[in-house]
C-alpha cells in the first residue's frame, strides 16, 4: 500500500482575524513581506501593522505583486531584496496576486500564508495557480503546489468590497456541489474523495440558506453571521474540496458541464467577459445546463428559483448568448478538460437540446 498525506489548511475568521497573525506565524520565522494588489494592500495594510506592532513578527515590506499572474510576474517578485530576506510570504488579495505569491513561495521554498481581501474564488485555500501569458491570455493550471499555512479572512475587509465578487463567488462556489457530485457518481471512493464529495454538499446548502442575506449585508458593509458563513464556503470549501477530490493526476472530479460551458464559450471571438459575464455568473447558468443534461429539470426549477432571489441569470439571455453561439461553442465545449472524468459522454447536442429548453423563461 502507499503512504499519503493529506494538509488541508487551516484558517481564522473574523472582523479582527488579523490579529491571530503573531500567534499562527511565529513558528515559520521573524520576518514578513506582503505581496498583494494595490487596492487588496491598502484594505489590509494598516490592520496587518496593527496586529504585529509589539509582536515577534515584522513585516519588511509591502510588494505590489504586478497585473496578472505570469512565471515572468513570479521571476520579478523573486529576485526583490524584501522577498529574498523575509522568512515567509503574506499573500493579500484576491485571485491572481495569492496565485503569483504560491509560485514565489514554491520557487524560493519559503512557507505562505494567505489573506483574501474579497470572497469569490478559492485562490487563499487551494493549491493551484491559474498562470496566464504576458498578454493576459491563459496560460496554464499549475496544480499541487503547497497550501497556504494558514487563511487569515478579515470578514469587515471583505463586507466593504465590491459585491460583484462575491454575487460571482456564490455561483462559482454551488457550481462545485453539482460538478462533483455529478463526476463522482458511482464510484468507488476512498476516504479522502469520499470526504471531498460529501463536503461539496456544503457549497449549494450555505448558499441556499444564507446568500440572499449575505449579500444584503455585503451591500450595506457589515460583516454579519450570513456573510461570513458565505465567505467561509467561497474561500474555505470549495478550496478543501478541490484538494480532497483531487490530490493526484489520475482522478479528479473537479469540474463538469458548467464550467465546459464557460470555457467553450471563451472560444467564441464575440464572448468576453463583463459586468453581466464573470466566470461565476456564466458557471451559474452552467450548472442550469448541467442540471437539464443530467435528466434533473425540477432541481433545475428550484436552482432557478434560488437565482431570481440573488439576481442570477435563469435564462440564456441573461448572459448575453443565444442557442447559436451554443452551437457555435458546443464543439470547444465536448472536448473541454472539465468533461474528461464524467460519468456519460455530453454531446454537442445535448447542449444545444440545453441551451434551447434553458432559452426561454417559463
Ligand atoms: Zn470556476
Amino acid at each position: 500500500m502507499e503512504n499519503y498525506s493529506i494538509l488541508i489548511p487551516s484558517y481564522t475568521v473574523g472582523p479582527e482575524a488579523y490579529k491571530k497573525v503573531p500567534e499562527y506565524c511565529k513558528t515559520y520565522g521573524r520576518t514578513a513581506v506582503v505581496i498583494g494588489g494595490t487596492k487588496a494592500m491598502a484594505a489590509a495594510r494598516d490592520k496587518l501593522l496593527a496586529a504585529t506592532q509589539g509582536s515577534e513578527i515584522t513585516i519588511l515590506d509591502f510588494v505590489h505583486y504586478g497585473t496578472e499572474c505570469t512565471f515572468g510576474t513570479a521571476k520579478i517578485l523573486e529576485r526583490h531584496p524584501s522577498v529574498q530576506k523575509a522568512d515567509m510570504i503574506f499573500a493579500v488579495g484576491g485571485g491572481k496576486a495569492v496565485d503569483t505569491a504560491k509560485l514565489v513561495a514554491l520557487d524560493l521554498d519559503k512557507p505562505y500564508f494567505s489573506f483574501p481581501t474579497i470572497a469569490s474564488n478559492c485562490a487563499a485555500s487551494s493549491s493551484l495557480a491559474i498562470v496566464y501569458n504576458e498578454d493576459g491570455s491563459f496560460c496554464e493550471f499549475v496544480h499541487f503546489l503547497n497550501s497556504a499555512r494558514h487563511i487569515f479572512i478579515d470578514t469587515g475587509i471583505i463586507a466593504n468590497s465590491p459585491i460583484q465578487y462575491l454575487w460571482a463567488g456564490i455561483g462559482d462556489t454551488y457550481a462545485k456541489y453539482y460538478e462533483v457530485s455529478v463526476s463522482a457518481k458511482g464510484e468507488h471512493l476512498e476516504h479522502y474523495k469520499a470526504a471531498g464529495v460529501s463536503l461539496s454538499r456544503m457549497c449549494i446548502d450555505t448558499m441556499m440558506d444564507h446568500g440572499e442575506q449575505a449579500l444584503k449585508d455585503n451591500r450595506a458593509g457589515i460583516p454579519s453571521y450570513d456573510l461570513e458563513q458565505v465567505a467561509l464556503t467561497i474561500i474555505v470549501t470549495t478550496g478543501w474540496v478541490s484538494m480532497l477530490v483531487a490530490r493526484d493526476h489520475t482522478m479528479d472530479y473537479n469540474g463538469g458541464v458548467a464550467h465546459a460551458f464557460f470555457y467553450g464559450l471563451c472560444s467564441l471571438p464575440n464572448f468576453t467577459e463583463d459586468e453581466n459575464r464573470l466566470h461565476g455568473v456564466v458557471v451559474a447558468f452552467g450548472v442550469l445546463m448541467l442540471l437539464v443534461i443530467d435528466g434533473r429539470k425540477e432541481e433545475c426549477e428550484a436552482l432557478k428559483a434560488f437565482n431570481r432571489k440573488v439576481n442570477l441569470p435563469t435564462k440564456l439571455s441573461d448572459i448575453g448568448v443565444t442557442v447559436e453561439d451554443v452551437a457555435k461553442a458546443a464543439p470547444e465545449m465536448v472536448k473541454d478538460a472539465d468533461l474528461e472524468h464524467y460519468p456519460y459522454r455530453v454531446t454537442e447536442e445535448m447542449l444545444v437540446e440545453a441551451a434551447r429548453y434553458l432559452d426561454t423563461e417559463e
